[in-house]
């Protein structure tokens, strides 16, 4: 057994619903600090014993994520529009959520994403805002969470980063060859290119193994514990306090309040698909920037008829999107970037807005490889490539082991049309009603994506690269499609009728309720979320918990 174990008749302190990059933060954190949490998770327990390096079963058959077929999504672009059936959003179902598969990018924001809409002003058809607390409110929880998830990466580095008070606790990854050209290529454009921050050990850190290389990062959980998940970092540690359980294959449904509007637990269905009840003084919530917006709207009552903590009606809008562009280079000699982790490089010179540009939209470039061979094959090469027989054999053989992507990480203007709803017709495995998303791009997050693609090709071309080729960014044809970094849907803020939660995730409408991952962002960086998530989480938590010591959430 690893952790507590608690009867479903005890009432426990804190219900975690959520065991990914918010949930793990939070669990640790409430059961250190004395209280009893049982973290329901809807997602299977796996270890490192678990994982393998199979592309088909993590890649195409979803071992790791959300599975459509149990749990369908639909996508429409526009209100009017009926939903139709497709996997447009992407995230890490099992014990350590996304963290456990996540490509392991692991940013800051940089001090001006707080307080854009002062610095840009008002963009017409949006809900563009400031955040109501600013970077040197986080800055010690993003250094308290570098710190104990496990960061390696070069503090001062990059000369467009906020303040930081500490260094990263592990130096950056070895560079690979796309870093190496990426570095070349951007230098003599005048760029700032810096070894990129991940939550991938690059020596032994806290009784965990450093990263041996083996390039299977993205969409594969770490044989090797350096992947610094929740999975391995925090939730071990809640685990040894004695005080949490973490319940894998727990799917709540439902958020139980009482008459007084207090919540009072949750409803979920257990491995054999039979109701329970888990009663608990305080529910947070942390299933993620769409799953948590969808079960407050499944939890609707007497007292709350738009669903939980929906009195602003903003629960689900506000949806943000993984926005981004890619650009591959040839070169002539082989650059193996199938080893080691994707990404080593990165460059933040495009990251402001500037309103000279005509629009409103930055980015930060990459430099990476995250293809896998059979998704090379058939997705990865240029157009003019033979697509069968013996030639297409030959053009796999010399692309794979030459080519290097760039890709851009871009901004994603919030809009109240964007949301997370039920969908009216199509149900899970489960019974429940699938997520329907709604979501179409602000004209400005287009013209961004087509700048940025320019500016990867420049810099492509300047490392050298025999050939260049990009993929479509046109949203009728868009290349991001699922999206992965899912923001935006309970934002935060200090006016009740225009966000749903305060800066801490308290829900404006409900005194023992909270939430607290993705879904709180206001504005969307440049990507990348997790690093914020969490030291949004690590803030949350101690606020929460001097809360709940004064008996002040009961
Ligand atoms: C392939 C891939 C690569 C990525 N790479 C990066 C990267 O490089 N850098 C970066 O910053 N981000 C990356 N992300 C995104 C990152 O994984 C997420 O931003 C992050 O994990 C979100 O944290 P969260 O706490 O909001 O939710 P999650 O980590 O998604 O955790 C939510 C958890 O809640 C559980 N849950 C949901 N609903 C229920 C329910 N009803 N009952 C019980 N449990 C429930 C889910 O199963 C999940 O385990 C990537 C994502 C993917 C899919």
């Amino acid at each position: 057994m690893r952790g507590a174990q608690f009867r479903t008749s005890e009432t426990v302190d804190f219900l975690v619903v959520g065991s990914g990059a918010a949930g793990g933060v939070m669990a640790k954190e409430l059961a250190v600090a004395g209280f009893s949490v049982v973290v329901l998770e809807q997602g299977p327990y796996l270890t490192e014993q678990d994982f393998g390096h199979d592309e088909i079963k993590y890649a195409v058959q979803n071992a790791l994520t959300n599975n459509t077929k149990l749990q369908p999504i639909t996508y429409r672009k526009h209100e009017n529009e009926v939903a139709k059936p497709l996997k447009a959003i992407e995230y890490g179902r099992q014990v350590g959520g996304g963290t456990v598969h996540f490509t392991a990018n692991y940013w800051r924001l940089h001090e001006s994403d707080f307080n854009e809409r002062s610095i840009y002003g008002e963009i017409p058809g949006t809900s563009f805002a400031d955040w109501p607390i600013r970077y040197s409110d986080l800055e010690p929880y993003y250094t308290k969470a570098e710190e104990e998830i496990g960061i390696s990466g070069l503090g001062g580095a990059n000369p467009f980063e906020a303040p930081r008070s500490k260094p990263y606790p592990l130096p950056p990854m070895p560079v690979k060859s796309s870093g190496v050209l990426f570095e070349r290529g951007a230098k003599k454009l005048g760029l700032h290119p810096y070894p990129a921050p991940v939550a991938i050990l690059s020596q032994p850190y806290r009784g965990r193994g450093a990263c041996a290389h083996c390039g299977m990062c993205e969409l594969f959980g770490c044989e090797m514990k350096a992947k610094s998940s929740t999975l391995v970092s925090v939730i071990p540690i809640a685990e040894k306090t004695g005080r949490c359980e973490i319940r894998p294959n727990s799917y709540v449904r439902k958020v139980e309040t009482n008459a007084k509007g207090h919540v009072t637990g949750a409803i979920y269905f257990d491995e054999q698909k039979r109701e329970v009840f888990q009663p608990a003084k305080v529910v947070v919530l942390c299933a993620n920037g769409v799953e948590s917006s969808k079960l407050l709207l499944m939890s609707k009552s007497k007292l709350f008829p738009q669903g939980l903590a929906n009195s602003s009606g903003l629960v689900g809008k506000n949806l943000m999107w993984d926005n981004g562009t890619e650009s591959c280079g040839l070169f002539e000699h082989p650059l193996n970037e199938f080893k080691s982790v994707q990404v080593t490089r990165v460059l933040q010179d495009y990251y402001d807005a500037d309103k000279r540009r005509g629009f409103y939209g930055g980015g930060a470039i990459d430099a990476r490889f995250d293809f896998y061979p059979a998704g090379f094959a058939l997705s990865g090469m240029p157009d003019d490539v033979p697509k069968w027989g013996i030639d297409f054999k030959k053009a796999v053989g010399q692309y794979f082991t030459r080519t290097m992507t760039l890709l851009a990480h871009t901004t994603s203007l919030s809009m109240e049309r964007n949301n997370v709803s039920l969908d009216p017709e199509l149900k899970d495995a489960w019974g429940l009603p699938g997520v329907r998303i709604t979501y179409d791009w602000h004209p400005d997050d287009v013209t961004n994506m087509k700048w940025l693609v320019e500016r990867e090709r420049e810099i492509l071309q300047a490392a050298g690269a025999q050939k260049v080729w990009s993929f479509p960014v046109e949203p009728a044809e868009v290349n991001v499609m699922p999206s992965r970094h899912l923001m935006g849907t309970c934002r935060m803020g200090i006016d009740p009728r225009r966000s749903v939660v305060d800066s801490f995730g308290h829900a404006h409408d409900v005194k023992n309720l909270f939430i607290v991952d993705g879904s709180n962002f206001v504005t969307s960086g440049r990507q990348q979320p997790t690093a914020t998530i969490q030291a949004l989480a690590y803030r949350a938590a101690e606020h929460i918990a001097e809360r709940a010591r004064a008996g002040d959430l009961g």
